[in-house]
């Protein structure tokens, strides 16, 4: 089964019916997930632009913005137009943590799935919720609830711009009660304000019930839009859209990706996939670049002919010219038969030709020749033979640069550059990272015939935010090795990862205080020991144990100014073993 603390489960535990049923009032406070385990999958990566809620990509966003953006909504599409769209926003959001909560606490308790909202709706800062009380049973689609919320940000907003008024105003936060219960339950749970902030309560009053409870929801449906807001962006799209993005993890060798910059090749790519034209394919070693030129063979209508792949770095320059046209028996010594070259082999398909290069100036000027003429001729042969090829051309430096040196002949260039298609790297369509791991994980699980695991919360935060030299390619090694070092059934974790790479540095969280801090990924216990051992090797005089300790007993006082009770707890030790601890070492010094 999926480890409960993995981060991207298999499909089986995102997709399996869920019949919950559930009591607030038999809910203890340490049943996962804990507010501290929910307070845990949110950091920040200040220095890469992203701060993350597990493996969604967060904002940060001035409530004071919110409002003048919620302002002008009203102003321009009037009240009931602007509460409809502000319902669904919070739907989207509701819909969204539900399926963060299912997906990586998939063996919890139900009623502590449930209350889970309540604690991410309160992390994200929209209102303190607290639940009176809740019950529900997904068999008899029974769900009532009722909840307060404190302070509602978005009570706050309204008030201050359009004072005190007759109905309630925290569209934002009923849509994500609606979007996030509905999303676990799997029917239409409806919340209503019964008290509100904007109508001069002190708190928000929230009363959840179903559709078939309520009765009359005509209206909350019209705010929802119903239609849209459930099939939209809420609900995994269709798998028959071959560029929905479950439909592309569902398809291991398919390409993976949402982000803009992903969206923005794939857009190009089936753009230019139809017509005959040439392709020139740059980026980064390792983002994909073959991987893309079969996927534009596949939209191609040449997708019934083969698709031939020559990596023109991996062939000794004496031999690249037979192996691209093909040998003549006789050509030279050695060539005891025909044979025919990559071109001919790639007859009515296409041929990718990588690293383009590395083709010598003579195999550029074949080439060149191939390509205008439609015709080549073998080493050694006489007569030319007509091909109908489309060429794709691929290369990880820049072309333009190759041409200024003179390494690349420039009429080929521009032979090849007719419409170029620029692969991002990896680390700047990160928002993808967490895709292609969820679609590696299944595919090297299916391979070694494991169960499918996650990634602990540690080793996410990791990924998410490291440099990705290699790129996919690199990323998809780090998840083949992390399968393998990891035990059956166990969560991979950082030792599982990472040997010699560099990590990138800690990323920050909340601490108990609730206040930004390094997360401290590196002191963490599962990383190797000999990691460890280093960063204290590097101390100024070397160290010891008993040094050790002394420097932590000192600093720890010295932080707390003094204050033994306080230094004890920060070095988990209570204030009588610190005492102790202190008097041991001044002693020694003595
Ligand atoms: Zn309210």
């Amino acid at each position: 089964m999926t480890n409960p603390h993995s981060s991207l489960p298999d499909d089986r535990a995102a997709t399996a019916p869920y019949h919950p049923r559930g009591d607030s009032r038999q809910l203890s406070d340490s049943s996962s997930p804990t507010p501290a385990e929910l307070t845990d999958c949110l950091f920040f990566s200040p220095e890469d632009g992203r701060i993350w809620l597990n493996d969604q990509r967060m904002l940060l966003l001035h409530s004071s913005s919110f409002g003048a953006l919620r302002g002008e909504v009203i102003e321009r599409l009037g009240l009931e137009q602007a509460r409809g769209l502000f319902t669904r926003t919070g739907y989207a959001s509701g819909a969204r943590d539900a399926r963060l909560i299912r997906e990586r606490w998939p063996q919890a308790d139900a009623a502590a799935v449930f209350r889970a909202g309540t604690h991410l709706h309160t992390l994200e800062g929209m209102t303190k919720v607290e639940p009176l009380h809740f019950k529900f049973d997904a068999d008899s689609g029974f769900y009532e609830g009722e909840f307060l919320w404190h302070h509602s940000c978005e009570a706050d907003e309204h008030v201050g711009a359009y004072g005190i008024g007759q109905d309630p105003v925290c569209w934002t936060e009923t849509g994500y009660a609606i979007g996030f219960v509905s999303g676990l339950f799997g029917q239409m749970v409806i919340f209503r304000e019964t008290e509100c902030r904007g109508m001069g309560h002190r708190s928000c009053r929230v009363i959840g019930k179903t559709a078939e409870q309520w009765g009359d929801v005509e209206q909350d449906l019209r705010y929802l839009n119903v239609s849209q807001a459930v099939t939209g962006p809420l609900v995994a799209p269709a798998p028959d859209n071959p560029l929905s993005p479950s439909a592309r993890v569902n398809q291991p060798q398919a390409l993976i990706g949402a982000s803009a910059a992903f969206n923005a090749a794939t857009q190009a790519l089936q753009r230019v996939a139809q017509t005959p034209a040439t392709v020139l394919i740059s980026g980064e070693s390792g983002v994909g670049k073959e991987m893309f030129a079969r996927q534009l063979h596949q939209l191609s209508d040449r997708r019934d002919s083969p698709f031939v792949a020559l990596n023109c770095a991996a062939i000794p320059d004496n031999l690249i010219e037979a192996e691209l046209f093909g040998v003549e028996r006789g050509a030279y010594t050695g060539a005891t038969h025909s044979r025919p070259g990559r071109f001919e082999r790639a007859q009515g398909g296409t041929l990718f030709l990588d690293e383009i290069t590395s083709l010598s100036l003579g195999g550029q000027s074949k080439l060149l020749r191939a390509l205008q003429e439609r015709e080549i001729e073998r080493v050694g042969g006489v007569r030319g033979i007509k091909v109908d090829v489309r060429v794709v051309a691929a290369t990880n430096i820049d072309l333009r640069k190759a041409v200024a040196d003179g390494t690349f002949r420039e009429d080929l260039f521009y032979r090849l550059n007719v419409y170029p298609i620029a692969l991002p790297p990896l680390r700047e369509r990160r928002d993808d990272i967490p895709l292609l791991i969820n679609a590696f994980l299944t595919r090297f699980c299916q391979e070694y015939a494991r169960t499918p695991v996650g990634l602990t919360m540690r080793a996410l935060k990791v990924l998410l935010r490291y440099d990705f030299a290699g790129n996919v390619r690199e990323l998809q090694n780090l998840i083949e090795r992390g399968l393998i070092a990891s035990d059956e059934g166990q969560a991979i974790d950082l030792v599982h990862l990472f040997r010699n790479e560099p990590m990138p540095a800690d990323a920050y969280g909340l601490d108990d205080h609730g206040s930004l801090s390094n997360t401290g990924l590196h002191a963490a216990p599962s990383v190797p020991r000999a990691a460890m051992l280093e960063t204290l090797s590097q101390l100024d005089q070397g160290f010891s144990i008993e040094g050790l300790e002394s420097r932590l007993i000192n600093e720890a006082l010295q932080q707390n100014s003094g204050n033994l009770a306080a230094a004890a707890r920060l070095v988990g030790l209570s204030r009588a073993q610190f005492a102790y601890r202190l008097k041991k070492h001044q002693r020694r010094k003595c």
